[in-house]
């Protein structure tokens, strides 16, 4: 897709091969949504999560932001766009799954790592920022880190980060704690085309595999 006008284009593919094909489906589309999943993905252009894990519309409620970081109750303001997507999908839609879903060579992590580079960027230096726990944490605790497994790991950790984060709305927490709501890590290795889920026992990214 290089030009706008293939935008346009691919609207009318859409609407051919799905929209006027698969009436029912749509009809049914129109009165409501009921998405059982809400996904907090990153912005970047390679991880769209419905083509990710095969998700038709109405699936999914989507919130993408840089990094895929979800900010503390603490740092929050009242006009944050994940913040007001989380909220209208656990209290509105009562989503029964949250995912939360980073990636390699993320240029989100990158930037937060290297602050340098993006300090003179009021609003990207500002988000990112919220990655420096993870950061910090990972240059205490593994310091000989080769620059590839560091940035990995912090990539890892910033998922994480935003699970911990979101637990610390009491709204969510409580749902959590009564078994309404669960969360899910998930981490899209393009280079190795894995999707890896946390494994809480192991502590650490397990590569997904078909239930057999
Ligand atoms: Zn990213």
């Amino acid at each position: 897709m290089a030009n706008f006008h293939e935008l346009i284009e691919g609207f009318h593919n859409f609407r051919e091969e799905y929209l006027l094909k698969e009436t029912e489906f749509f009809e049914e589309l129109k009165h409501g949504q009921n998405p059982h999943t809400l996904v907090i993905a990153c912005c970047d252009s390679r991880v769209d999560p419905a083509i990710i894990l095969g998700c038709r519309p109405g699936d999914l409620f989507v919130v993408r932001s840089v990094a895929a970081l979800v900010p503390h109750a603490g740092d929050a303001s009242k006009s944050d766009a994940v913040m007001a997507a989380v909220e209208y999908g656990v209290k509105h839609l009562e989503v029964d799954n949250i995912v939360v879903m980073g990636h390699s060579n993320c240029g989100g992590i990158f930037g937060a790592i290297n602050h340098e580079k993006i300090a003179h960027e009021k609003f990207i230096s500002g988000w990112v920022s919220l990655a420096n726990p993870v950061i910090e944490e990972m240059r205490r605790e593994e310091p000989d880190a080769d620059p590839v497994t560091f940035v990995r790991r912090c990539e890892e950790a910033a998922v994480l980060l935003s699970i911990e984060n979101l637990l610390s709305y009491h709204w969510l927490e409580e749902k959590v704690c009564e078994g309404s709501l669960n969360l899910h890590a998930l981490y899209y290795d393009m280079a190795a085309g894995t999707l890896n889920l946390w494994d809480a026992k192991k502590e650490d990214f397990v590569e997904s595999r078909l239930a057999t």
